[in-house]
């Protein structure tokens, strides 16, 4: 089976338990594990491969939050200005170190809102539609709420979606889409084309899309390129400035372990920045910091993507971001993404082995962490099995488990007993 995932060099690997305990013993990042907070029950520790969903809680967040709280009780509003970090400074913390993560500029970085909440900005800034130019492309299965904001922005400027609307649609039941599909597509469309809306990398099937060459083939023909990086940010290696994408964003409580409903991020390229004529939505919060407190009743943006800002942010949110990317920074996100690329070879070997047909693995061979499984029957009941064992993972209708074993907390041995989990229950139901 996994005929999908590219041939690499595994001859060093083993099928076995000892093999797995090796390669934790020899795992740089092994004792990153501590800096969480891992779900247990009566037999202890559970394998979470959920991250893509919703990351785990590092153990120093509740002592960042805790540190707003007191800061908030002794000097109340002066807290922004005052004390060994004022709650002013902590936007460009952030900034700083999302940076590397995103392959961008500390300046073409915003923390701000959530997701959906950003790509209706996003698009108010870099949807322009123009004479012939206004289709939007997009993937078919797309996120929903990515097509509930673009469709409903679109019927906001009285325009009808179903004709604006380019979708994509994967080839098979797989649903993976062709990178030259995508790009046959945008020089189909030409001219007519204002902006390409697509994700970083598939909620469902796990597929990594080439950003590079989407945007410069949406450049090349006069569109702008734009992506939701949800499943991508923290989990696979971007360069969003060096790719010249116009914007992207993202939330932060999947890879980035943020908490639930923690603050969003966006990306404006360097090119959009300090733009006098750009369309945008404006707030207080996205005035020159140095002249926001003058209360002048004209709006003079910050010269950063800073400017995108609307409200006060929640600095118990950016408090649980800051403890979680320190982690990031702690760990290195090189060495982050070494570990990344080595569990995925891992898995994928495992999977080899797998005997028979009664599972696929639909994610093209890449270096995200997800990896989706495609059941022919029965694969709810595997679901079932897998989760009273121990194993968290994520079922989605109709025959699907996808799973993320991650860097910083999961370790080889778990993503073995997984895969030797699952070739039981296949045994048990009779599927082999
Ligand atoms: C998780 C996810 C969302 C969720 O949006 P929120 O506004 O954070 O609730 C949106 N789009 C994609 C592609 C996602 O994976």
């Amino acid at each position: 089976m996994v005929e999908e995932l590219e041939a690499f060099d595994m001859t060093i690997f083993q099928n076995n338990i000892a093999f797995a305990e090796q390669l934790d013993q020899d795992d740089p990042l092994k004792s990153f594990r501590k800096s969480f907070l891992i779900p247990a029950n009566e037999n202890g520790e559970r394998a979470y491969f959920l991250g893509n969903s919703l990351g785990l809680q590092p153990v120093n967040t509740r002592a960042a939050v805790d540190k707003i709280f007191s800061h908030w009780q002794q000097e109340g509003v002066e807290s922004f200005f005052k004390g060994d970090e004022p709650w002013l400074d902590l936007h460009q913390k952030l900034q700083h170190a999302m940076a590397p993560i995103a392959g961008a500029m500390p300046y073409e970085i915003t923390i701000m809102n959530q997701l959906t909440v950003n790509i209706h900005l996003m698009l108010v800034s870099f949807y322009r539609p123009k004479g012939l130019r206004k289709k939007i492309l997009m993937e078919k299965k797309a996120f929903p709420s990515d097509q509930y904001a673009v469709r409903s922005y679109l019927e906001h400027l009285g325009l009808d979606p179903d004709e604006i609307i380019i979708e994509v649609n994967a080839a098979g039941e797989d649903e993976v889409i062709a990178d030259e599909e995508i790009i046959k597509a945008i020089y189909e469309y030409g001219e007519e084309l204002a902006l390409v809306f697509w994700g970083g990398l598939n909620y469902y099937s796990g597929q990594v899309f080439d950003m590079k060459s989407i945007t410069e083939a949406a450049h090349s023909v006069g569109a702008m390129a734009g992506f939701d990086l949800a499943h991508a940010m923290g989990n696979i290696p971007l360069q969003l400035h060096g790719w010249k994408v116009d914007f992207a964003s993202w939330c932060s409580y999947k890879y980035l372990n943020a908490g639930p409903g923690a603050v969003a991020g966006a990306f404006i390229h360097q090119d959009h920045l300090n733009v006098p004529d750009i369309n945008r939505l404006n707030g207080w919060w996205g005035y020159d910091k140095g002249e926001r407190f003058l209360m002048k009743n004209r709006f003079s943006p910050e010269k950063d993507a800073s400017a995108w800002q609307l409200s006060t942010p929640s600095i118990l949110s950016y408090a649980c971001l800051g403890a979680s990317l320190k982690i990031f920074a702690d760990a290195s996100w090189e060495a982050i993404q070494q570990k990344h690329h080595l569990m995925k070879e891992w898995m994928a070997f495992l999977l080899e082995d797998l005997k028979g047909n009664a599972v696929k693995c639909i994610t093209p061979y890449s270096r995200g962490s997800q990896v989706s499984l495609l059941f022919k029957e029965k694969g709810k009941e595997v679901y079932d099995i897998l989760f009273e064992k121990g194993f968290m993972v994520d079922w989605r209708e109709p025959n699907v488990i996808r799973l993320a074993p991650v860097p910083l907390y999961n370790r080889y041995t778990e993503v073995y007993h997984f895969v030797e989990t699952l070739q039981q229950a296949l045994k048990t139901l009779h599927l082999q």
